[in-house]
Parts: structure tokens; sequence; C-alpha cells
């Protein structure tokens, strides 16, 4: 029996790995839905080679331009945010890909959960704002979160190898970013293009922008926290320049066991896809003879603002986690749309968070009532910002 899978974000650098992997392995799974925000020519030639039951625009101006080309290539067309829901819910589905980037990730994370499907989560921002509500969500419905994060599938490996033994410590491993080792006052004057030339992984913009200011890592604990049920106190992070050790964990007798790979984001979707089956992939394998040396440090304090900030957010819980995602795509946008320095991000996200820390976070519409409210405090606040190269000249 081929394994039913719902691609939402299919269109994206995750989304695209995954039809990759599904690619090479159709007799293995058979793809039952795609989703996009808004490129309907790349969904339709996914459309027309998956041959998926339904597919969703979920950006309605792009449903209608492209409405025609995608009903020749399957036989539902949904559109909208309710349309990511229904396919996300879609009967004949057995497991749900989220890849989507964002909080706008968070609703389809629950219909998948609601109905018993697998949930392949690669869209972090659903855990960081509502782990506490997905995790007992997964657990009602006898469902599973499945982590496809580099990171999180890692520690997931790690855990299958430890058998029964509780892990006491999630140590999880960081690149860096582009910018590592830089001073501040380097960073005024970096612009998108720079910010986007990760050293070792290629991603979508979004994440690529966040392993720079290491916001992205900051979440990542945020998710580590949720998906293990482990206090923050006990996930660590180290960096770790190569990419080549994932993340490890650590057992009561000191041992470390860690998940080593390339960097290539296959690998993970696989065995997130296969669980808790392996695939014989033929992606690029690590050559630790060609490497010759891994490099680990701790992270200073207070070199990473974004990194404190998510530590802080998730101990004061309730909204303010939510609301520091929905800051976070604000002050990303803006920053590739060159209206905010990227030295000015955590100045921003900080501001937010004091503004946002007694938000609640109980129900899901006090999670994305914060999302919101982060969102709008951080367009609020980006006037107080001048755009970089914008200062006057004398
Ligand atoms: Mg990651």
């Amino acid at each position: 029996m081929r394994k039913r899978v719902v691609v939402l974000g299919s269109t994206g650098s995750i989304g695209m790995a995954a039809l990759d992997v599904i690619r090479r392995f159709p007799g293995q799974f058979k793809v039952v839905g795609l989703s996009a925000h808004r490129d309907g020519a790349r969904l339709a030639a996914q459309a027309r080679e998956f041959r998926p039951e339904a597919v969703c625009l979920t950006d309605e101006s792009a449903a209608v331009e492209y409405g025609r080309t995608l009903a020749k290539a399957t036989s539902v067309m949904l559109e909208g945010a309710d349309g990511i829901e229904t396919l996300a819910a879609w009967p004949s589905a057995d497991l749900v890909l989220n890849a989507v980037v964002g909080l706008a990730g968070l609703p389809a994370s629950v219909a998948a959960l609601s109905h018993g499907k697998q949930l392949a989560l690669a869209n972090k921002e659903s855990l960081v704002a509502a782990g506490r509500l997905l995790m007992r969500l997964a657990e009602e419905k006898d469902g599973v979160i499945i982590p496809v994060d580099s990171e999180h599938s890692a520690i997931w490996q790690c855990l299958a190898a430890a058998g029964r033994a509780r892990p006491r410590r999630l140590i999880l491993t960081a690149s860096g970013g582009p910018f590592y080792g830089r001073r501040a006052d380097e960073l005024a004057a970096v612009g998108p293009e720079q910010a986007l030339r990760h050293p070792t992984w290629s991603m979508g913009p979004k994440v690529t922008i966040d392993s720079a200011t290491l916001m992205n890592k900051g979440f990542e604990v945020l998710e580590a926290a949720a998906l293990f049920d482990m206090p923050l106190d006990r996930i660590d992070v180290l960096i770790h320049r190569q990419s080549a050790v994932h993340s490890l964990i650590e057992l009561d007798d000191g041992a470390l066991i860690a998940q080593l790979g390339a960097p290539d984001m296959r690998l993970p979707i696989a065995y997130a896809l296969s669980y808790p089956e392996r695939l014989p992939g033929d992606w690029p394998r690590l050559d630790l003879a060609e490497l010759g040396a891994l490099t680990f440090a701790k992270p200073k304090r207070g070199e990473f603002p974004c990194l404190d900030l998510a530590y802080q957010a998730g101990e004061r819980g309730g909204g303010l986690p939510a609301a520091l995602t929905g800051a976070d795509e604000v002050a990303v946008d803006a920053f590739l749309t060159r209206r905010l320095a990227f030295s000015d991000i955590a100045p921003l996200l900080i501001k937010v968070a004091a503004r946002c820390e007694r938000l609640p976070g109980d129900t899901l519409a006090d999670i994305i009532a914060a999302g919101e409210a982060g969102a709008r405090t951080a367009r609020e606040l980006l006037k107080d910002y001048a755009p970089p190269g914008m200062e006057v000249s004398r």
C-alpha cells in the first residue's frame, strides 16, 4: 500500500525537496493533495506530474488567475485559508507534510491532527506558537507529529537510537549563519543578498534570514521544548559551523548520541515520510574524511539577542511566543524589502515582546490573536526605524 501524502507549501524549498523524494520512490508514495500560496504556474506543473486529487492556492487572486490551468490537472480546486484546512483534513490522506511558512501554517496543523493524520511538520511556527495545544491534540486523536526540521529530526532519530532511555539534555546545533563572528557595527550595512547567502544550507528566504539573526535557532529551541516535552533549561545550543552534526541528546550516564549527515533536507524529509522505515536515497552523503574536522563553540550570551529573546518568550509562555513569530514575519519582510536594517531586526523584536508579554495563549483563538497583535505591533514600531541607506547625506 502506497502512503497517501498531502504536501502543503509544495512550491517552496521544503515542498519541492519533498516532491523530489516522492518522485524517487513512486512505489511508496502517492500525492493526493498539493497547496501553494501564489505560485500557480509551478503548482500547475506539479499537479500535471503528480496528478493529485485536489490542489489549493491560498492567494485568492492567484486562484482566479490559474484556476483554469489547474482544473485541467486535478479534479478538485480549493482556494484561500479554508481551502488549505480542507486539504489538511483530506479524507484519503495518511500523512500531511506542512511546509507552509509562518503562522499561516497553524490552522492546517490543527486540521490535520484533528482528523487523525500523521503530521510531518516543517512549519516550526505551529509548534512555537501552539506547542502545548498541538501536542495535546496529537495525543487525543492518536496522531503523531513527525519533525521535518533537520535538528528535530536528528533528535527524533537519536531518541530512536537511545531506546527506552529518556534524554537529560537536548543539544541543538547551529551553523551560526553567514555573519557569525562579525562585529555588531559591521552588520548595520548588510543587505538581503548577503544575508540570503547561507554558508551550508540552501533554504527559503524567511528561514535563511532567521538563521542569520539566530531567531531561527531560538524558535527551534521552543519547538524542541514542545515536541520533546523538555524544560528550556535543559535545551542547549552549540555553534557548529560545518552543519554535519544535526543535533545531539545527552543521556543520564553522560553518553551523547548525535545524528550526522550531509546538509540536505531530503534526508530529514525522507525519514519523516517513510518513518519508521528508511529509504535508500541517492542524495549526497557526508564524507567525514573530506571535512577533516568538526568544531563546536558555545554561543556567547548577549551576542545573539534573538536567541536570548526566544528563551525569555518561552519562559514567559502565554501568547508571547506567537506574538514573536508574527512580529518576526513582519521584521524579516521589512528587511528583505529594504525597509529595516539587519541590525535593527533584534531591537524591533525586543520592543514588540515588551509590549506583548501579557497576551493569553490558552486557546487557538488566543494564539492567532497574539500572532496578529505581534505583527501589528511590529508594523507600528517600524516607523521608528530609518530604512537602511536612507540617512540624510551632508
Ligand atoms: Mg532547522
